[in-house]
């Protein structure tokens, strides 16, 4: 039985950027990587939609999180943290924990920003920067980004962006909405293994940086950008080799689909998997107004646990799923539908999630959610013809 794979990340790794990444090792201060490392921060940029410079880390996202903090800020800045989960509560914690005097605002869990929150705090203190993430992983929601943008407005304030779960999969604008900082990883909608992480700054976050006063050596996005600038790019320190060859492979699919194409693929996914869900008795813990276009989590039902769930997901049907995160772990299940995730995977997850709810005893019709899922899709195809 074929392992699937639909947690929020890593995500799913097509055969050929799995081969890609199967090269042998090359050395990485070489014309031929630095080819590589061209081609790839070129395709990266097209995916932010940017003309600055994209920075690569050998990271996670975590790390690049914390790159985005200590190139723009310093010790005693007042930083505005809007989280709606775990994941915001990360962000938050890290600026605190290199001394920014954090401003702390949650929403409850599986709702999103408002916009007007973000004015409304604006309009209180003078904020150097406000920490928000696009897609909250943790509760399956999706905020508005163009709309809390739009909200930061002439506000002096740096807006530092989580995308790391949004990135290539749902559509943001670094340039056009005018983002100061957007964090995202190789190992969510871009399909490659985890290793690279990616950081792009706007000029006034640049302009940040140079009187930014937090310690840094590694995340030093200035000294990644000087050494990509040599007549040979590079980068400062070795990077993840292996993941660049992945992520040249894996810009190549994308680009072939096109981006909007791949959007728009995410925001299907996502209705189909809602609508699976419900014909199945389950709710989604995000409204629809929040609705997340790459992870859908879901309220377990009554007497049902978590692990047994997921646990009986993977053994008996090969589909790996998430459980829940920070305050929702034992209360959900997530769904991911990000990467190279497609309509028969989705089809597949409501398949076997059917079944094993009612092997868990619960009173529903196992084909429900795959009905309701290909219904969905079904429609989908129709109405693009
Ligand atoms: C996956 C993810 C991260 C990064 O997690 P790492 O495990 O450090 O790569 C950060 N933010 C969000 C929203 C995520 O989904």
């Amino acid at each position: 039985m074929d392992e699937l794979l639909l947690i929020p990340g890593p995500t799913p790794v097509p055969a050929p950027v799995r081969e890609a990444g199967s090269r042998p090792m090359t050395n990485h201060r070489s014309e031929a990587f630095a080819r590589v490392l061209r081609g790839v921060l070129d395709g990266v940029a097209e995916l932010y939609r940017t003309r600055q410079p994209v920075v690569p880390y050998a990271s996670s996202g975590t790390g690049v999180l914390e790159a985005a903090v200590v190139n723009t800020l310093s010790p005693g800045d007042r930083v505005l943290a809007l989280s709606c989960g775990a994941f915001g509560d990360r962000f938050s914690r890290i600026a605190r924990t290199y001394g920014a005097e954090v401003t702390h605002v949650e929403v409850e869990w599986g709702t999103g920003i408002p916009p007007e929150l973000l004015e409304e705090h604006l309009r209180q203190a003078p904020y150097r920067a406000v920490l928000v993430t696009h897609n909250e992983t943790s509760t399956g929601v999706q905020n508005d980004l163009a709309a809390l943008a739009r909200a930061r407005g002439d506000h002096p304030a740096l807006l530092l962006v989580d995308a790391v779960s949004s990135l290539g999969a749902i559509p943001l604008e670094t340039d056009r909405w005018g983002l100061d900082v957007v964090v995202t990883a190789s190992q969510k909608a871009l399909g490659c293994p985890p290793g690279v992480g990616f950081l792009v700054a706007s000029p006034r976050a640049w302009e940040a940086y140079r009187t930014s006063r937090m310690p840094r050596y590694y995340w030093d996005m200035g000294l990644v950008v000087e050494a990509l600038q040599k007549p040979l790019a590079q980068t400062p320190f070795t990077p993840a080799v292996s993941v660049f060859y992945s992520l040249e492979a894996s810009l190549k699919l994308l680009r072939a689909e096109g981006l909007e194409a791949v959007w728009e693929r995410h925001r299907r996914l996502s209705e189909a998997t809602r609508a699976g869900v419900r014909a199945l008795g389950l709710r989604p813990v995000a409204d629809d107004r929040w609705a997340s276009w790459t992870v859908t989590a879901v309220w377990l039902p009554e007497g049902v646990s978590g692990s047994e769930l997921v646990g009986r997901m993977g053994e008996q049907h090969g589909v790996v799923l998430a459980g829940g995160q920070g305050k929702l772990e034992g209360r959900v299940f997530r769904i991911g539908h990000l990467g190279y995730v497609w309509p028969q995977d989705i089809l597949r997850c409501m398949e076997a999630l059917g079944l094993v709810l009612k092997d868990l005893g619960l009173a529903v019709d196992p084909q429900a959610g795959v009905r309701a899922a290909r219904e969905v899709l079904e429609a989908q195809a129709a109405r693009a013809g």
